[in-house]
């Protein structure tokens, strides 16, 4: 299999989360072995690759250095690129944070399945794991155990009725990802919102960017788009913060209650695990992974 970048530019816009205001991001096709890159582009800022230790903050989103500036919000943008298969993208973002749109990965997947893909002249090297590494932090835990596929077991508990118990199991294919996983969109609670927008913070947030909870209400007149949208949009988030471990994985992540913070201890541990993984190729046409790749999507709830 070889590596993967887009066949044109995008260039998007939307407000960000954090700020309320218009924010620009670009994504350039890159060479070969380039990596998923970041930089501001209203500062002079070179380009930085993401990895798990590029992340500085884990508060409400995923931030990332770059340079003497950080982009925040970067995880959906993220998902989408890898959920896709796109190895290799320069990201110019004009501002703080990567714009929200609708607080799912939507927007992003349209635009790269728009602009399209296409196939590079190196070989795509994955990140096959071996042995079961397990994290657990405060009451959550996080495990990959070897797998021939990418597939994500999540499980939720949360007092609120709306939300409750919620578990979420899906093999990640391009397909899967696109229908089951991107649309689901971020959440979150009316007085918790209310008590940012006091404190300057998520002013971009509300029932245009989220899904807004109320007790055991849903305040969004559209409603869910799953009924199980809460998990759905957890597993997104771990799908990008895991991404930036560089590699496509072969491996089955199960987490518990897990979010951005111990996903990206969860991704350092990973990389530093290096008894526990393989560096492979695949050759270039490989059965096993083709009739993965058409398989239907696997949501269990
Ligand atoms: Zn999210």
């Amino acid at each position: 299999m070889k590596q993967r970048t887009l066949k044109n530019t995008i260039e998007m816009e939307s407000i960000g989360l954090h700020t309320g205001e218009k924010m620009q991001v670009t994504i350039h096709p890159a060479y070969p072995d380039t990596g998923i890159c970041f930089r501001r582009s209203d500062t002079e800022s070179e380009y930085t690759r993401v990895s798990p230790y590029t992340v500085t903050s884990t508060q409400l989103a995923t931030t990332i250095q770059c340079g003497n500036q950080t982009i925040s919000t970067i995880e959906h943008l993220m998902a989408a690129l890898y959920g896709l298969g796109v190895d290799n993208a320069k990201i110019d973002v004009r501002g703080p944070e990567v714009p929200v749109f609708d607080g799912s990965a939507t927007a992003f997947v349209n635009a790269i399945l728009d602009a399209g893909i296409v196939e590079q002249a190196k070989a795509r090297k994955f990140i096959k794991f071996k042995k079961r590494i397990r994290l657990e932090k405060d009451g959550k835990w996080i495990e990959i155990i070897p797998s021939r596929f990418f597939k994500v077991t999540f499980d939720i508990e949360f007092e609120n009725e709306s939300i409750g118990q919620q578990k979420g199991y899906f093999n990640v294919t391009p397909e899967s990802f696109s229908k089951e996983l991107a649309p689901a969109r971020t959440f979150g609670f009316k007085n918790e919102v209310e008590q940012l927008w006091q404190m300057g913070l998520a002013k971009g947030g509300g029932l245009d960017t989220a899904v807004v909870i109320d007790g055991k209400d849903v305040l969004n007149p559209e409603g869910l788009r799953f009924n199980d949208e809460f998990v759905r949009h957890k597993m997104l988030d771990l799908v990008g913060d895991i991404s930036l471990l560089g590699y496509p994985i072969f491996g089955h992540i199960r987490a518990y209650k897990s979010g951005h913070n111990l996903n990206n201890l969860f991704a350092r541990t990973l990389i530093e695990s290096a008894n526990f993984y393989s560096i492979i190729e695949l050759p270039d046409i490989d059965p096993a992974l083709i009739n993965n790749l058409e398989l239907k999507p696997q949501g269990m709830s």
